[in-house]
Formats: structure tokens, sequence, C-alpha cells
């Protein structure tokens, strides 16, 4: 294997060069051969993330295969002072996966991939850190159940990531966020330690409740090498419609009136405006829109039940027809087979890539009450094509947890450099009105080191405090992620 010397050298200037190069040596002692890459090529994928907004730097990656090699790593890094950032599937989308400095070691639970256990009749999955989102969800359906996180990456995603970024997806609506998912961690801490937690229980209410430190921690206060995850009935009936619906405000009143008349059966509800189905229809061979007439806006809706027997197809149609008379939706196109239904969630999970094909993309993840959604997506459509004509929303996504992607397109013609230079300049625009609206500038892809700085200012005092003294307490070294989430280094 090729050594990488310019890593190695940029550590060697801050850190002098033979006691680095001796600890990364200790660092291959514990992973063997296997578990160790230091050549650019292999690290250069480890080194970029799917947007391309950053290019990292490391001295090497390490991937154990036990939680024991996690455990002798972190103490080692301890008595160091060496950064670890760890990675998982490289699908974030706010740079906490990657390593900013070269002296950094990216630490990949890829090779942690086991399935520890698997009990039905608990309805529980203890599975590894590195194991795809898609695996987790395959082994559930192995035993007919359903494990429910869902994203458009699954397929690349790992729960040791999924769980670090409390990762949301398209069927929070009906089952909540991954933290909600969880019911036991294994975590190695900073200085080795490993906090076994590994309990398939419901209730256990023996003091703070640990884990929910690091789930959503974005890898700054633990490694998350297992945990046991909560398992549901998997769904025997399904039906999806993507309906088209005149404004956001009646995708809202669309909503509460499907929760009403499914009795909660509603699993997905999500936004799709009529820019983003055109991008797909220009750029996705062989998508179209499913409906005879365009619309301002469309839902994707998903309804599923447990039992076959339930008629969830005459619901969903007398669902329908009940919100066409009352005007909520003008058409509606619902799935007869399995493979329309993949067609019908093929228009909402190309969103986000599609609008690659349209230049730069300027991007908002943000929250607000459900009930000012409409208002949320106005005020701040208007504010940013008055600051940027031609500008092109693209608000699209999990309307039914009042999360929307806000992403902007950049007026036809612009140079996308160009464009990209106002990224800070809309970002504050819409941020401010997320704010009036007591909404999140983060609604579920995290902080990382996009959002650290934002975060520091927006936040109360009070909360900085408290998660500068966890972090202090939990990784007093700083070795964890350094830099991301929340800076412990600058004077406050
Ligand atoms: P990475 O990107 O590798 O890491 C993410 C963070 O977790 C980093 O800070 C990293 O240091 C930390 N980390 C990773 N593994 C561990 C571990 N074992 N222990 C401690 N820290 C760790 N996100 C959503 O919430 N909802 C969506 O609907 C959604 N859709 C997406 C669609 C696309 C096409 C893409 C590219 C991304 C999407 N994302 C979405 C974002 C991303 O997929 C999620 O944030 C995902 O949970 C990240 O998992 P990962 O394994 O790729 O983690
Ligand atoms: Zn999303």
């Amino acid at each position: 294997m090729r050594h990488n010397y310019l890593c190695t050298y940029r550590c060697a200037e801050r850190i002098g060069l033979m006691p680095f190069a001796d600890t990364l040596l200790k660092f291959k002692a514990i992973t063997g051969p296997k578990g160790y890459v230091d050549d650019a090529a292999t690290l250069a994928p480890h080194l970029v993330e799917w947007r391309g907004l950053y290019q990292g730097r490391c001295a090497a990656l390490l991937a154990p295969q036990t939680t024991q090699e996690v455990s002798d790593i972190l103490r080692l890094a301890h008595e160091t002072g060496t950064a670890i950032v760890p990675q998982g599937g490289n699908t974030g989308l706010v740079g906490g996966q990657i390593p900013f400095k070269g002296d950094e070691i990216i630490l990949s639970l890829s090779r942690m991939k086991a399935l520890r256990a698997l009990d039905p009749l608990n309805n529980t999955l203890t599975v590894e850190a590195g194991m795809t989102l898609a695996e987790v969800q395959s082994h559930a359906r192995e035993v007919g159940r359903l494990f429910p996180l869902s994203l458009a990456s699954e397929g690349s995603c790992q729960i040791g990531g999924n769980l670090s970024t409390n990762a949301g997806g398209t069927a929070v609506l009906r089952y909540g966020n991954a933290r909600d998912l969880v019911l036991g961690l294994e975590v190695v801490l900073a200085d080795g330690r490993v906090l076994s937690s590994l309990k398939g229980l419901r209730k256990d209410n023996t003091g703070y409740d640990l884990k929910q430190l690091f789930l959503g921690s974005e890898g700054t206060l633990g490694i998350i090498t297992a945990a046991v995850l909560k398992l549901f009935v998997e769904p025997k009936s399904i039906e999806t419609a993507f309906v088209a619906v005149p404004s956001v405000e009646a995708a809202v009143d669309l909503l509460r009136l499907a929760e009403g008349q499914s009795g909660g059966l509603v699993s997905t509800f999500e936004l799709v405006p009529r820019i983003g189905l055109e991008f797909i229809e220009n750029h996705l061979p062989g998508a179209s829109d499913p409906l005879a007439a365009p619309s301002p806006w469309y839902v994707l809706v998903e309804m599923t039940a447990g039992s076959a027997s339930l008629g969830l197809d005459t619901l969903i149609e007398q669902f329908l027809s009940d919100a066409l008379s009352r005007g909520l939706i003008s058409d509606a196109a619902v799935a007869q087979s399995e493979s329309q239904r993949q067609s019908l969630w093929q228009l909402r999970e190309s969103l986000s890539e599609i609008q690659k094909h349209e230049g730069g993309s300027i991007k908002h993840d943000v929250s607000v009450p459900v009930s000012s959604m409409a208002a949320f997506i106005a005020k701040a459509s208007a504010a940013v094509v008055a600051a940027m004509p031609g500008i092109r929303p693209v608000p699209f996504g999990h309307i039914g947890d009042g999360n929307v992607h806000f992403n902007l397109s950049q007026p036809v013609g612009m140079d996308k450099a160009a464009y990209l230079a106002h990224w800070d300049e809309m970002n504050a625009i819409v941020h401010a009105i997320v704010r009036e609206m007591g909404g999140s500038i983060s609604a579920e892809h995290g902080v990382g080191h996009m959002k650290r700085d934002e975060i520091a200012a927006i936040k109360s005092p009070v909360e900085m405090d408290l998660m500068r003294a966890l972090k202090m307490a939990l990784d007093p070294k700083n070795i964890l992620n350094p830099g991301k989430v929340v800076d412990i280094t600058s004077p406050r």
C-alpha cells in the first residue's frame, strides 16, 4: 500500500514527524493492515461529500472490526490527542463526516455490520453501526416486521450515521425520527470506555436516559457501535396516491382530513412543487406527470395498515372523493400495482438529485409549525425573489412534519459559481423568516461544520453553555469530531 507522504508531511509540520508517524503505526497495529488506509486514491472518496461542497484532508482512515478495536483506537487517540472524525455512509449534508485537517483520522464503521440479535417477540433488532439502513429494513422484513426509518440515501447511509444525525425522512409523521426508534445503544466514549446499554426495554426509568445524549450528537460525544432498534407491524395493505392540490394551505387541510378519515393510518405526506415535477419530466428518463392537467402543488400520500382486510383501498377512495368535493384536491392518481407505486415514489425521491441538472441550488433544511407552513413558503419565496429576480424556489418534502427542503435553483442562464456565491445571503434571508415563525434552521440534517457558527449565534446563551459543558465533560481533550456542532476552543 502506498504511503500518503503529503498528509503525513502536513501533520509533521504541526506535531513533529516521528511522533505522529509512530502513532499512526500504533493505530495500524490495532486494526491490522486491512483496516488501515493511507493511500490518496482510496482516501479520496471519503474526503468529499455528496454535494461536492467540501474537500477534506486527513492522515489515514481506520476501519475497525469490533467494539474492542474501536475502544483501543479511542484510548490511543485520547492518550495522544489525535482527532477522530467518525464517518458512516458519507451521505451527511452538513460536512459533519469530513475531516478538515491533515492530522485528523477518519473512523469508518463500514466493517462493523453484524446482525447481533433479532427478537420478533420483543419487536427488536440489534445491529452494529456499519449496517446500511436498507440492510436493517431488509432484516426486519425477513421476520415480517417493519423498521420504518426511510430516506432517499438508505442504500448507502449507515444506521450509526442515522442515529448520530437523528435522521428524519419520509415516515416521521407516523413513527417519529431516528431517536424515537432506539431502545438501547452501545457507545465508545472519548477515552475508550464502552457504555454498553443494549437493552430492549420500552420502560426503564432508572435515572438519566444517557443514550439520548449520543443520538443526534453527530459524532462529537461518542462513537455509536451498536443499537437495539424498535420494530413494528409490517404493513399488509398500502395505498399510495399522487394528488394535485391548489395551494400549500389546501395541502395542510388535506393532511388533517386524511388523518381523521383514516384513523391515523397516514405514514407519508410529502409536498412536491410543480417546478420540481417539471425538472423531473425534463431530466429523468421515462418519468412523466401522472396527472392530466398541471397543478401548482402535489402531495404524495401513503396510508398503510397492518391488516389486509381493512379495506384501505375503499378508505382512500372515499377520502379522495371527499377531498375533491371540498376543493382540497383537483385530481389524484392512485397506484394500482407495486411498480406504479414505485413510479410515484420516484417522483418524490428524485427531487433532490434532479436539481443538479438545473445548475446551482442553494439549500435550506428548515422546519416551522405545520400550521405556519403555507405562510412560510409564501413569505420566504417572495423574499428570495425580491432579492434576486429569476431565482427559482423549489420547496419540497416532509410537509406533514413541518419540515420543508426550501431549495433555490439558480436563475436560468446565470453563471453557477456566481450564483452559489449568494449562498450565505440567501440563507440569511430564509433563516430570518424561519426564526420569526418559531422554526428551526436545521430540521433533519444536523449542524456539522456548515451550521456550527450560525446556531451559536441564534441559540440562547444557556443552551450554548449546556452544549459546551456536555462536550467538555464527555470529551475533555476535544478529539471527537473537533470543531463540529459546537466549538469549545473559541472564546465565548
Ligand atoms: P455520515 O454522513 O457518514 O455521517 C453523518 C454524521 O454522523 C457525521 O457527523 C459523522 O461524524 C457522524 N457519524 C457517522 N457514523 C457515526 C457513528 N457510528 N458514531 C458516531 N458518529 C457517527 N437525512 C434525513 O434526515 N432525512 C432525509 O430524508 C434525508 N434524505 C437524504 C437524501 C439524499 C439523496 C442524501 C444524499 C442525504 C439525505 N439525508 C437525509 C442526509 C443523510 O443521508 C443522513 O444525515 C444520514 O443519517 C447520514 O448517515 P451516514 O451513514 O451517511 O452518515
Ligand atoms: Zn429530507
